[in-house]
C-alpha cells in the first residue's frame, strides 16, 4: 500500500498515473481508497456502512470574505441566466419548536411576521430588474420555513402577488407553500390558492397523536385527516406530506399505519424521511434525559425504509426520488429535484439559501438585521461560497443518485473525464457489496444503495477530490 500523499508529491502527473495504474493492476490501491468501501459479507441494507455522514451530500466551495461577497453578488446579479431555475422564499417563524428540528429560528409573532412579509416584498421588488432575475422563466417557487402557513391571509397573498409580479414565473411554474396543519384555516388556504399556489407541502411527520405531540407537534390525528381532506377537496393544487420513520417509540406497525392513513386520504404525494437526531437538539437532550424513549438505530431505520418502499410500490405510486412518491401527474416534485441539480435558485427572506452561477449564498439569518438591510436598499447576503473545482461533477452525481440511477458515461462526457475508469474500482466494490448494479455506463441503486445514497454520493465526491488527479488521462486502470 502506498500513501496517496506521497504520490501527490511525486515528480509528475504521468509518474503518479503510472504508479496508480500499477497499484490497481496488482489488486492493490493507495492507502485511503478502502475508506470508501462498503462492508462485504453483511446484510447491505442494514450494515453496508456504520452510519450516514450527513443528511445531504456536501460539495464544499470556497467561502468568499464578507466585504468581497457584496461585490461578487452585485456582478452575478448583472449576468443573464439560462437553464432551469428555482426560487425560494423563507419565512422564519414557527409557533412551537418541534423537538427534532434544526431549522427553528423565531417564535411566531403576528406583528413582526406582517412587517417581515413587507420586507420580503421589498426584497423581491429590489431585485426585479436584475438580469439574473428577469432574463428567463422561473420553473418552480417554494415558500418554506419555518411555517409560512401561519402568516395572515393578506400577508400570504402579498408575498405570492409580489412573487408573480417581480419574478418571471413560467406558465407551468410549480408554486409550493409549506404548511403546518394546525392553524391552516380556509381563509389562509384560499389566500394561497387565489395567489396562484398549486402545491401544498405539509410536515405531518406521523399521524399518531401521542407520537407527534411528544415531539411538539400540535394537531391530533383527526385534525390532520380533516385538514388534508379539506385541502384536497379544492382540487386545485397538489397536496403532499412528509412522514418520518425512526421516531422515539415508533414501531414498525406505527410506521405501516402512518403510510396506510396517507394512502386512505388520497392526496398526491409523500416524502418518507429518516429521523436525524442532531447533536445538541432538544430531541437529543430529551432522549439523553430519559424523558423520551430512544429513537430507532440505523438498522431499524433501514428496515422501516424498506417497508415504506414496499408499501408505496404496492400502492402503484411513481417513485420521483429516493424519498418522494407521487400518485398522479399533478405531483412533479420539481423544486426538490431542481435544487439538487445544476439549476439556479433565486432566494429571498432571512436565512434563505440560493445558488447563482454555481455560487452558493445565504441571506442574513437574523430577522431584524435582514429587515434593516432591505429597508436600506441592500441585498441582505451574509455568506457566499465560490463553486468548488468539480461543481458540475458533484451536482451531476447528487442529481443522478437522487433519482436512483446515474448515467456515468454521459456525465463523464460533460466533465471531460472517463468516469467509468476513475471510479472503476470503487464501483466494483460497491456492486460486490450489493449497493448497485452497472449496465452500459449506468449505475442503478439497489434497495440497499437507495438507503445509503447519501454515503455513495458523498464518497464519490470525496473520492474524486482525493484521487481524481491521480487517474487523469489513464485508460489502462480497471
Ligand atoms: S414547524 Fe417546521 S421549521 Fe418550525 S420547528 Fe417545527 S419542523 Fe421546524
Amino acid at each position: 500500500m502506498k500513501d496517496p500523499a506521497a504520490l501527490e508529491n511525486g515528480p509528475s502527473s504521468g509518474t503518479k498515473m503510472e504508479m496508480y495504474s500499477r497499484l490497481i493492476a496488482n489488486g492493490d490501491a493507495p492507502v485511503g481508497v478502502e475508506a470508501y468501501f462498503a462492508r462485504e459479507g453483511v446484510d447491505p441494507l442494514r450494515h453496508a456502512f456504520e452510519r450516514k455522514p450527513s443528511v445531504h451530500a456536501g460539495m464544499g466551495g470556497m467561502p468568499i470574505a464578507t466585504a468581497e461577497a457584496a461585490r461578487k453578488l452585485e456582478s452575478l446579479r448583472q449576468m443573464p441566466r439560462s437553464g432551469k431555475t428555482a426560487a425560494y422564499i423563507h419565512i422564519p417563524f414557527c409557533r412551537t419548536h418541534c423537538l427534532y428540528c434544526g431549522f427553528f429560528n423565531r417564535r411566531h409573532d403576528p406583528e413582526l411576521a406582517s412587517a417581515y412579509a413587507r420586507s420580503v416584498v421589498a426584497e423581491l421588488a429590489m431585485c426585479a430588474d436584475d438580469p439574473a432575475v428577469n432574463s428567463g422563466p422561473v420553473h418552480c417557487l417554494y415558500i418554506g420555513g419555518g411555517t409560512p402557513s401561519d402568516l395572515e391571509p393578506e400577508d400570504l397573498a402579498a408575498i405570492l402577488r409580489a412573487a408573480r409580479r417581480y419574478m418571471p414565473l413560467a406558465n407551468d411554474c410549480e408554486i409550493t407553500v409549506e404548511a403546518r396543519v394546525h392553524g391552516f384555516d380556509d381563509d389562509r388556504i384560499e389566500a394561497c390558492l387565489a395567489g396562484g399556489a398549486n402545491r401544498f407541502s405539509l410536515g405531518v411527520q406521523s399521524f399518531g397523536t401521542a407520537l407527534r405531540q411528544q415531539l411538539g407537534r400540535l394537531a391530533s390525528r383527526d385534525e390532520i385527516v380533516e385538514r388534508l381532506t379539506r385541502l384536497a377537496s379544492y382540487d386545485q393544487a397538489a397536496v403532499v406530506i412528509d412522514l418520518i420513520y425512526g421516531l422515539p417509540g415508533q414501531t414498525l406497525r406505527d410506521w405501516e399505519e402512518d403510510i396506510a392513513t396517507f394512502l386512505e386520504i388520497g392526496i398526491d404525494g409523500v416524502d418518507l424521511y429518516q429521523l436525524n437526531v442532531f447533536k445538541g437538539s432538544p430531541l437529543m437532550t430529551a432522549i439523553e434525559r430519559g424523558s423520551l424513549p430512544k429513537a430507532a438505530d440505523v438498522p431499524e431505520q433501514a428496515e422501516m425504509f424498506a417497508r415504506g418502499v414496499e408499501l408505496m410500490r404496492a400502492a402503484r405510486f411513481s417513485r420521483l426520488s429516493i424519498s418522494h412518491w407521487g400518485r398522479s401527474t399533478r405531483e412533479r416534485n420539481l423544486y426538490n429535484l431542481l435544487v439538487k441539480g445544476r439549476g439556479h435558485c433565486l432566494a429571498a427572506g432571512a436565512g434563505a439559501g440560493g445558488n447563482l452561477f454555481d455560487h452558493f449564498m445565504f441571506n442574513d439569518n437574523d430577522v431584524e438585521r435582514y429587515m434593516a438591510a432591505v429597508a436600506a436598499g441592500e441585498k441582505p447576503v451574509a455568506m457566499m461560497a465560490a463553486p468548488p473545482k468539480d461543481v458540475w461533477l458533484n451536482k451531476g452525481i447528487t442529481a443522478g443518485l437522487e433519482r436512483l440511477s446515474l448515467d456515468l458515461r454521459s456525465l463523464g462526457r460533460d466533465v471531460g473525464r472517463d468516469l467509468e475508469q476513475v471510479y472503476g474500482r470503487l464501483l466494483a466494490q460497491w456492486e460486490s457489496a450489493g449497493l448497485l448494479r452497472q449496465t452500459d455506463g449506468w449505475i442503478e441503486l439497489t434497495l440497499a444503495g437507495q438507503f445509503w445514497e447519501v454515503n455513495l454520493a458523498q464518497f464519490m465526491i470525496d473520492f474524486f477530490k482525493r484521487f481524481g488527479a491521480l487517474t487523469e488521462d489513464t485508460h489502462a486502470v480497471q
